[in-house]
């Protein structure tokens, strides 16, 4: 009986409630509010708000009350199964301070979907997108003066969803916790300015393969990741770029979706990101590069597959102008340089000014602070 109580098959969680709804948030607010830090002092992910979002799940009785709470400790079966078998999964997402003092996300149902669809890849529960979204809205709102004033700092948003079935078997959880936490984060570029990173591409380590979980943000993709980070570090590149297949696609950069913006075999000039095929994340960033540049009309939007023979030939051929990374964290990350066989490879995007990274950075955070009106942006207050 309890098994076809997941909701994940389409059944309905019996007979608890199958959705939670902002509508019934509990809050429970500090005494005292903790010190907001300096935003330029921040090292990223280390301070947190005061409070967090926590909705506890079970097959019996469904989602309970959704409730924003102090920040606080869990209390855990060490048996639960996000420990043992990494039943896990998480997104990223910031809150923007504007110039005009409103609070703002940026598409922020992308990542709600996107959490959904990791939820269903983990076996956890189902959710409605748009009653955690104003789950998450109450919250930040909650905590509104831990968004930094400043125009280039912001209040990162961590939800995490984790199985906390207390039990060795490796089975769908049928009991778990969605929980929200806050954390100020700096500036990406601390001097305000671009700084480009380098690359260790080496096929040895493969980040994501077709009908895998790397197009899903489950924990156990990062700490998996970590090795080949290191390994990067040690022959002096920044990041990993990750490599897949016998033709060496180039698929991302770390963890953030990557860009080609060069003259391509047919001359034309292009902007190429890897499609959506199973081993790529669907950035928002990402997916909000392609929208904008698709409307500005002014070259080719590809999403397809790049070989390392082909960036190679390009590359000797002086056919690219600019590569560069995306993700929430840094909006886009110039890339200068690529270690690949041993041969290191020269990226001229930081000589080619970058101009089209920077136009895309600007164009960006004027939406995301405010300074121009979207409808891709979602209003806290
Ligand atoms: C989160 C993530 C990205 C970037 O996604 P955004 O939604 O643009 O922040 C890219 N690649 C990987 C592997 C990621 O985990």
């Amino acid at each position: 009986m309890e098994s076809s109580k997941h909701g994940i098959d389409g059944s309905s969680p019996q007979p608890g409630a199958e959705v939670f709804k902002a509508a019934d948030l509990d809050i429970e607010l500090v005494q005292t509010s903790a010190e907001k830090p300096d935003p330029n002092q921040l090292v990223f992910g280390t301070v947190f708000s005061d409070h967090m979002l926590m909705i506890h799940w079970t097959a019996a009785r469904g989602w309970e009350r959704p409730q924003i709470k102090p920040l606080q400790n869990l209390s855990l079966h060490p048996a639960v199964s996000a420990l043992h078998y990494s039943v896990e999964l998480f997104e990223g997402l910031k809150a923007y301070r504007g110039a005009d003092n409103k609070v703002r996300l940026f598409r922020p149902m992308l990542n709600m979907e996107r959490m959904l669809r990791s939820a269903k890849r983990a076996c956890l529960p189902r959710f409605d997108p748009k009653e955690l979204l104003e789950c998450i809205k109450k919250l930040v709102e909650v905590d509104k003066e831990w968004v930094p004033y400043s125009k280039s700092a912001s209040l990162y948003i961590r939800p995490v969803f984790i199985g906390t079935e207390p039990s060795l078997g490796v089975k769908i959880a049928t009991k778990a916790l969605l929980y929200v936490i806050l954390s100020p984060v700096g500036p990406y570029f601390s001097t305000g300015s671009f700084s480009a990173v380098s690359l260790w591409a080496d096929p040895k380590y493969v980040r994501a393969w077709k009908g895998g979980t790397g197009d899903c943000k489950l924990g156990g993709n990062y700490g998996a990741s970590l090795s080949a980070q290191s390994e990067a570090l040690t022959a002096g590149c920044q990041q990993v770029l990750w490599l897949y297949g016998d033709e060496h696609h180039v698929t991302e950069a770390g963890t953030m979706n990557l860009f080609l913006y060069w003259i391509n075999e047919h001359g034309e000039e292009e902007l190429v990101t890897p499609p959506l095929d199973g081993v790529i994340l669907p950035g928002v960033v990402r997916q909000s590069i392609l929208d904008l540049t698709r409307k500005w009309n002014e070259f080719k939007v590809e999403e397809r597959s790049v070989g390392m023979n082909e960036l190679l030939n390009a590359i000797r051929k002086n056919r690219v102008k600019e590569m560069f990374g995306s993700g929430t964290a840094c909006v886009v990350c110039p890339i200068e340089r690529i270690l690949y066989k041993g041969e290191n490879l020269h990226i001229p995007t930081m000589e080619n000014g970058p101009k089209l990274a920077s136009r895309i950075l600007e164009s960006l955070t004027a939406m995301q602070y405010g300074r121009v009106v979207t409808d891709w942006t979602y209003l806290v207050v």
